[in-house]
C-alpha cells in the first residue's frame, strides 16, 4: 500500500495535471458551465463544494485515511454540527464521551436540545458502563482520538464495535491525533471529523474542517453541507491543500519533540505530573501503542507551587507564543482553566481532573533542543 507520505503529495492530484501545472490552480469561479447535457444535480457552484480545488481535496483526505469518502467544510466547527445534524434528527439520542472539545460540547448541551436531540455523557474509558444508557432511540456515538488537556486514550476499540453492535453510528473527532497518527476507518469509525485549522494546514493561517468516511454517510453530510452552507472557498482549500503536502514531515517531527519535551519534564524538577500517552507511565500508553504511529505534539503538565507558579512560568517562556490552538508550526503554551475550558465552572473542571494550574504545551517545529533549553531556563526562573 502506498504510505501517507507519498499519498499526500500524489493522491487525488488530476491527471494530466491542468495545463500541465504541477501544483493544483486556484480556481477562482463562482460558476461552471455544464455541456448541453449537464443535469442540473451535476451542476458545479461554489456552494456545493464542487469545484476542482474541492474535489483533489476530497480524494486526498479519503485516501490519507484510508476511508471511503471525504468532504472539506468551512470548520471544523461546521464539520461537526453539520455530521451531528446529518445522523441525528428529533426525537433521536446520543452517546458522547463526557469531556469533549468546548464547541462540540456546546453544540451538543446548547444546540441541539432546540432541535429534539438528547444526549447521554459517558465515560469512554468502561464499555462495561455504556448499554444501560442506550435508548431505543439511540442513534450515535461521539468521541475523541485523545482527550483535551488530558490527553486520555479511551477505549477507541470498544466504542466502533459497541456501534457496530448496536446499530449506531459512530464519530470520532481526530483533529489531535491527524491522519499521521490515526485513522479512524481502520478500526470501523464511521465518520472521523478534523479541524483542519490545526495538523492538516499546520500553518495557523486558515480555518477549515473535514468529514471523512463511509461513501454513504460523507454523501448524507454532503446535501446537508449544502443546506446550511459551511462549504469552502476555493482560496482556502488552495492553502489547506498547500499545507497538507507537508502533514507527515510535521506531524513525525512533534511527535518526536512532544515526547522529547515529556520525556524532560517527567524528571524536571518543579514538576509534579505530565500527561502524554507516549510516557511509559501514562495510564493508557500500551493502548496509545496498539493504536497509534506516534503520540501527537501536544503535553500538559503540573507545576509545584500551583497556579502562580504556572503562570510565572508561561511568562518566562521565550519560543512559545501565549494562546490556545495547536498544530502550527510554531509553539504554543495556554493554561485551559483560563481558556479552552474557562466556560466550564471550576468545579465541573475539578470532577474532570482539570486543576486551574495544568499547563498545555503544543509542540510546533522549531528546533527540541531550543525548547527544551527554553523550558530548562524557565523553570529555573
Ligand atoms: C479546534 C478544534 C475544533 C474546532 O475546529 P475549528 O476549525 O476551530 O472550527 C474541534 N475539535 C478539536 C479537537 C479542536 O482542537
Amino acid at each position: 500500500m502506498t504510505q501517507i507520505d507519498t499519498k499526500l503529495i500524489h493522491a487525488g492530484e488530476p491527471e494530466p495535471r491542468i495545463e500541465g501545472a504541477v501544483a493544483m490552480p486556484i480556481f477562482q469561479s463562482t460558476l461552471y458551465e455544464g455541456g448541453p447535457t449537464t443535469s442540473y444535480h451535476d451542476i458545479q457552484y461554489i456552494r456545493l463544494n464542487n469545484t476542482p480545488n474541492h474535489l483533489v481535496l476530497h480524494a486526498k483526505l479519503a485516501a490519507l485515511e484510508n476511508a471511503e469518502a471525504a468532504l472539506v467544510t468551512a470548520s471544523g466547527m461546521a464539520a461537526i454540527s453539520t455530521s451531528l445534524l446529518t445522523v441525528l434528527s428529533a426525537g433521536d439520542h446520543l452517546l458522547a464521551h463526557s469531556s469533549l472539545y468546548g464547541g462540540t460540547h456546546d453544540v451538543i448541551t446548547h444546540d441541539l436540545p432546540a432541535y429534539g436531540i438528547s444526549c447521554t455523557f459517558i465515560d469512554a474509558d468502561k464499555p462495561e458502563t455504556w448499554a444501560e444508557h442506550l435508548r431505543e432511540t439511540t442513534r450515535a456515538i461521539y468521541v475523541e482520538t485523545m482527550t483535551n488537556p488530558l490527553l486520555e486514550v479511551l477505549d477507541l476499540v470498544a466504542v466502533a464495535r459497541f456501534a457496530r453492535e448496536h446499530g449506531l453510528v459512530s464519530l470520532i473527532d481526530n483533529t489531535f491525533a491527524s491522519p499521521v497518527n490515526f485513522r479512524p476507518a481502520e478500526h470501523g469509525y464511521d465518520l472521523s471529523l478534523h479541524s483542519c485549522t490545526k495538523y492538516l494546514n499546520g500553518h495557523s493561517d486558515i480555518v477549515a474542517g473535514a468529514v471523512i468516511g463511509r461513501a454513504d454517510l460523507v454523501e448524507k453530510v454532503r446535501h446537508k453541507v449544502n443546506h446550511l452552507g459551511g462549504s469552502l472557498d476555493p482560496n482556502t482549500c488552495f492553502l489547506l491543500h498547500r499545507g497538507m503536502k507537508t502533514l507527515a514531515l510535521r506531524v513525525r517531527h512533534q511527535n518526536e519533540s512532544a515526547l522529547r519535551l515529556a520525556t524532560f519534564l517527567s524528571t524536571a524538577p518543579g514538576i509534579t505530573q505530565v500527561n502524554y500517552p507516549g510516557l511509559p507511565s501514562h495510564p493508557r500508553h500500551e493502548r496509545a501503542r496498539e493504536l497509534f504511529d506516534g503520540f501527537g505534539g501536544v503535553v500538559s503538565f503540573e507545576l509545584d507551587g500551583g497556579e502562580d507558579a504556572a503562570a510565572r512560568f508561561i511568562e518566562r517562556t521565550h519560543i512559545p507564543r501565549k494562546t490556545v490552538s495547536l498544530g502550527g508550526v510554531e509553539s504554543l503554551i495556554t493554561r485551559p482553566a483560563l481558556s479552552s475550558h474557562s466556560g466550564i465552572s471550576a468545579e465541573d473542571r475539578k470532577k474532570i481532573g482539570l486543576s486551574d494550574s495544568l499547563v498545555r504545551y503544543a509542540v510546533g517545529i522549531e528546533a527540541v533542543d531550543d525548547i527544551l533549553e527554553d523550558l530548562d531556563r524557565a523553570l529555573r526562573g
